[in-house]
């Protein structure tokens, strides 16, 4: 079965996950959306994806020949050819178009940006894969969300139990956007607990994570400062922590001072020396001499590539609600795979 996959939204996200899910061989892109003829559309031609309007009105689709380029109908045409609709557009912009996607009878995945509530149901690759089989739709989480899910998950799974406090230090925007900030400032997010750590409870809701959030002047990665309770007996040292996540998958783990990857801007330049389009770095990064396990108390930093680690789970979200691949790993792995052989766009 070739899975037929509507992308939403070609914006940051959107374009990621239509180029992740273009190079596996059970699913196929039959079309993504842009609102308006503008530069987005140029990289649709170029990766040979049919470009459709995300607006169903003669005049938006006409549009489009007006700027050059070939427009093959409006959102509903779209809708009417696929299995599955993967929403990237704007945050809390995803929930307009939920009818529009029951209405065509298709199955959904929505990005971090919505509410966990609008759907019922969130996903994780690591955390809840078999939960997602065959429901008719679901919610990508955050990066953030997905970042401390891909660390916090296996250690919940070999402790039985554990208490998280973190504080996630955000980047103030994305690269490509010149809306946000800040940009001289360090800016506390006054909503305490912030919505991150709390967030990893809806798709592990056995971990009990509290969180607090500053946004700073940096557009590339997040950073993440954890401190996590294991439960007594819990029988680990900081080495078979280490060892537990260099084994899982999508978790990379350097230290800082033998390779000299001691900030986030080297992380993404090493990120970029991989190749990958757009310079992404789907794992998320932890610094081996910033792990310290000291009695109960386990210490460690992590960075996220904010832009990319949620991408190749949307790919295995896709398997879980279509129902063909029940092995998260097995999905993981094959994700991977797929996209470690397409380096350039
Ligand atoms: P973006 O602004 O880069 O892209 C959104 C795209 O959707 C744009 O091309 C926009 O024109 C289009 N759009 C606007 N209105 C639309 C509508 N009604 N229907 C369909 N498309 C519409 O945003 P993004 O960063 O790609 O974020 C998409 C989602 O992914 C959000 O929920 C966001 O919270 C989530 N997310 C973003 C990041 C990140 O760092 N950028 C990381 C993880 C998750």
């Amino acid at each position: 079965m070739t899975i037929k996959v509507a992308i939403n939204g070609f914006g940051t996200i959107g374009k990621r996950v239509a180029q992740a899910v273009a190079c596996q061989d059970d699913m196929i892109i039959v079309g993504v959306t842009k609102t308006r003829p503008s530069f987005g559309c140029d990289l649709a031609v170029k990766m040979e994806l049919p470009l459709y309007c995300t607006y169903d009105e003669p005049d938006k689709i006409d549009a489009f020949a007006s700027g050059g380029y070939d427009c093959k109908g409006g959102l509903s045409d779209l809708l009417a050819i696929a299995d599955v609709v993967v929403d990237c557009s704007p945050g809390k912009v995803g929930a307009q178009n939920l009818e529009k996607y029951k209405n065509a009878g298709i199955k959904y995945i929505f990005q971090g940006g919505e509410k966990h509530a609008m759907t019922g149901m969130s996903y994780t690759s690591c955390a809840n894969h078999l939960e997602n089989m065959n429901v008719q739709g679901t919610r990508v989480v955050s990066c953030n969300t997905t970042g401390l899910s891909r660390t916090l998950v296996p250690l919940y799974e070999h402790c039985g139990e554990l208490s998280v406090e973190c504080t996630m230090v955000r980047r103030a925007a994305d690269p490509g956007d010149s809306s946000k900030g800040p940009i001289n400032a360090i800016k506390p997010v006054l909503k305490v607990p912030s919505h991150h750590g709390p967030d990893v409870m809806t798709v592990k809701p056995e971990i009990n994570i509290n969180s607090m959030a500053v946004a700073v002047p940096t557009t590339i990665m997040h950073l993440h400062v954890i401190v996590a309770t294991l439960p007594e007996g819990h029988g680990l040292t900081t080495e078979s922590v280490i060892e537990m996540w260099s084994s899982k998958p999508r978790i990379s783990i350097m230290n800082g001072a033998e390779t000299g990857i001691t900030t986030t801007a080297e992380v993404m330049e090493f990120a970029r020396d991989m190749g990958r389009p757009w310079g992404d770095l789907h794992e998320i990064f932890v610094w081996e001499d910033g792990v310290k396990l000291e009695g109960n108390t386990l210490y460690y930093f992590q960075a996220i590539h904010q832009e990319s680690d949620v991408v190749p789970e949307n790919v295995d979200a896709i398997r879980a609600l279509m129902g063909t691949e029940s092995d998260w790993m097995a999905s993981v792995a094959k994700t991977d795979a797929a996209i470690s052989k397409t380096a350039s766009l």
